[in-house]
């Protein structure tokens, strides 16, 4: 059996576990065995509904009010449990820093081995996965060992998908034995901050500026495209280095990882740690003035010209197709 552990906020799973229950269900289908799922927090039991499209067979609830909070070591201590219980052949989570932190302290309780940031995953003997090092800037293959198999897989690696035919999930609801020491490190409060802009992660045009925009002033062109096309605003290290973003804008290594359908990045230069968090983007565009920067030749299409200018030209264009009036541009 193939064990799904999915997060998620209020039952609804986030985009990164659907990911995992569309690799799970297709791992499942290959091992000729079938698919669970665990989910902790509140209100797990509703996420039934969605499961039901991914091809999970039972959900598992962690039923301790305890749980609500974000704990680790208390989490893993659920999921190890359970997995003694039901003996899956395979436990999968999300390459989140949740994912990753949890499905470790699973790892270390069970004294198995574990592969974070699987891409692909090839079940038989050897167990194969490729998975991502360095930020993802280097892919290994690697044969993983272990009478059940650890794994999380890195975010983006696939494209969600739900499958057309639907099963039946039954609520499996268990009593971990937990103990005061799995919450010596546990998340509270948890304050939700609503910014009324979409989130980098989720958005499907991304405006993203680099030390090239010149300013933090100048990223207010960036702003208004991304506000024209319905998308966010991200930018490079070297721009939250110099204070003209909050690092909540950063894509890359240590910022973000996108995967919108667009990427528009704007006086950016292409460097390996950024293109790690936007390689996941269906299209990109470089804007850019130099025709030899790294960027321009990893992209789908490029301008060769000053950021300012070549935005100043596209915003009026758009607005002017939002407006319904006709393009200026040659026919
Ligand atoms: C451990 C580690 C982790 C890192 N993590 C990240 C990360 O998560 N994200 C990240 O982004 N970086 C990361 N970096 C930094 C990364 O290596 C680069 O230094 C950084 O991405 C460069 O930012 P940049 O492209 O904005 O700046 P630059 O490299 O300075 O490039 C600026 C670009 O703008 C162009 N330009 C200049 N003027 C204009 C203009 N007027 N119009 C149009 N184009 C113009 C230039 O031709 C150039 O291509 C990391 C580095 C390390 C060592």
């Amino acid at each position: 059996m193939v064990l799904a552990f999915i997060e998620h906020v209020a039952g609804a799973p986030t985009m990164l576990s659907l990911e995992v229950l569309t690799m799970a269900n297709r791992l499942a289908g290959e091992m000729g065995t079938q698919l669970e799922a665990i989910a902790i927090g509140p209100n797990a039991a509703a996420a039934t509904g969605i499961l039901s499209s991914y091809g999970v067979s039972t959900l598992h609830v962690a039923d301790d009010g305890r749980l609500a909070d974000y704990a680790p070591a208390a989490w893993a201590h659920a999921i190890a449990e359970l997995v003694r219980e039901v003996d899956p052949d395979v436990v999968i989570g999300t390459a989140s820093d949740r994912g990753g932190e949890v499905m470790a302290h699973v790892a270390t309780r069970m004294k198995l081995p574990m592969a974070a940031n699987c891409t692909e995953i090839a079940p038989g003997d050897p167990f194969t996965v490729i998975r991502q090092r360095w930020g993802g800037s280097l892919l290994e293959e690697a044969h993983l060992k272990g009478t059940i198999k650890l794994l999380t897989l890195a975010p983006h690696a696939l494209t969600a998908a739900a499958s057309p035919s639907r099963t039946e999930v039954t609520t499996h609801a268990f009593s971990p034995a937990l103990d005061d020491k799995d919450f010596r490190v546990r998340l509270q409060p948890q304050v939700e901050v609503d910014t009324g802009k979409i989130s980098l992660a989720q958005a499907r045009v991304v405006v993203g500026g680099g030390r090239g925009v010149g300013s933090a002033e100048g990223f207010a062109a960036l702003e208004e495209l991304a506000g024209l096309l319905g998308g966010a605003v991200g930018c490079s290290r070297a721009v939250t280095s110099l204070g003209w973003r909050p690092h909540s804008d950063q894509v890359g290594q240590t910022g973000t990882r996108i995967a919108p359908d667009l990427y528009i990045a704007c006086g950016i230069s292409g460097a390996i740690q950024h293109m790690v968090g936007c390689r996941a983007a269906k299209h990109i565009l470089a804007i850019n003035t130099d025709a030899g920067a790294p960027i321009v030749a990893q992209a789908d299409y490029a301008v060769i010209g000053d950021v300012q200018k070549v935005l100043a030209a596209v915003n009026a264009e758009v607005r002017r197709v939002k407006a319904g009036e006709p393009s200026r541009s040659p026919a």
